[in-house]
């Protein structure tokens, strides 16, 4: 009801979309009809993301150029630290830049031999995310996000710690911080209280993860410390077999969650599409997102 007034009331919602680059023909197939289906929700902006290697990285700059080039969407690059110089971070920053690229997500990123390997900085490169947004600044006006982990980042001995990295990359430039995927909106909602209390007052904006393999999703988070609670267990439970209702399952589990965290006050969230339409497009069309009537805002070309 609550929300009903508010749409009522002309207050906007926005989704920012986030995408990879594809490593194959079928899957920049798969990409382009995604960006295809979403453009036309008018995203505040799609970003492309980033991996540790040269040609993941040349995927990024080939999509992030695509995006710029063949639809009306804004794209954010990511960009990590990982095994990279200052002098070839500072490149990779120029060439988005000389692009046309005005927003970025900086990031430390995780150790080339994988997740749970500990992180080494390169001994010539930025050491952190908030050296990287410093980077960032001084070579433009960019519009920075950064990431923010409501259950905290595995390696952070403690909140305190953790929220500490925050304000650096606040201090340094950020404007708004992208969560690591949460399931449950209480742990968000301490989160943020903690982060205004240590004076941070940047947008901490929920990156919700639609739940497209259950499975998957329980693997990838053990790694990057997400809980998940036994009740989203609970619900997936015996739909292994079944895509049909998990996929059934996972827009009611998603557009709950999302329309909870309207409730409570949130205006924006970042979508992890896993370049896949069907859910984000969904759980737009719950919260009021709708496709632009004008068909010339859809992507121009695929
Ligand atoms: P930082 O902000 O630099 O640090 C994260 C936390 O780790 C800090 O809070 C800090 O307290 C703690 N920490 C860091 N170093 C130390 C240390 N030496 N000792 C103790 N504590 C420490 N990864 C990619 O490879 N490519 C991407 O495109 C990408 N996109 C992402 C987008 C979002 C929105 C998020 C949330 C994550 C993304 N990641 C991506 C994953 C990210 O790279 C990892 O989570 C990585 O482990 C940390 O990067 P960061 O920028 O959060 O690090």
């Amino acid at each position: 009801y609550r929300f009903a007034r508010r749409q009522q009331a002309g207050e906007k919602i926005r989704v920012s979309f986030e995408f990879f680059p594809p490593k194959s023909d079928d899957m920049a197939l798969k990409l382009w009809e995604t960006v295809e289906r979403l453009a036309p929700l008018r995203p505040s902006f799609v970003s492309v993301t980033y991996g540790a290697g040269g040609s993941t990285r040349e995927r990024t700059a080939h999509t992030v150029l695509r995006i710029l080039n063949a639809t009306d969407l804004t794209p954010a690059a990511h960009l990590t630290c990982v095994d990279a110089t200052r002098e070839e971070v500072d490149a990779v920053i120029r060439d988005f830049a000389a692009m046309g690229v005005k927003r970025f997500v900086a990031l430390r990123g995780d150790p080339s031999e994988g997740v749970g390997a500990a992180y080494r900085p390169h001994p010539h490169g930025y050491s952190n995310g908030a050296e990287l947004v410093a980077a960032l600044s001084r070579h433009g006006d960019f519009d920075i996000s950064v990431s923010a982990y409501p259950e905290k980042h595995p390696e952070s001995p403690d909140f305190a710690t953790d929220i500490e990295m925050l304000k650096r990359k606040v201090d340094n430039g950020a404007t708004r911080a992208i969560t690591q995927f949460f399931f449950d909106n209480d742990v968000y909602e301490r989160y943020v209280e903690r982060v205004r209390r240590a004076g941070i007052y940047v947008p901490i904006v929920p990156g919700i993860l639609p739940v497209h393999n259950f499975t998957q999703v329980v693997r990838f988070a053990g790694r990057c410390g997400a809980h998940v609670p036994s009740w989203l267990a609970e619900r997936f439970y015996g739909l292994e077999n079944d895509p049909v209702t998990h996929q059934l399952v996972s827009a009611a589990v998603a557009a709950e969650q999302v329309l909870d965290l309207i409730e409570r006050g949130v205006e924006d969230f970042h979508f992890y599409t896993m370049n896949r339409a069907d859910l984000a497009f969904a759980i737009c069309h719950m919260i009021g997102i709708r496709p632009a009537a004008e068909p010339e805002t859809a992507a121009k070309a695929a």
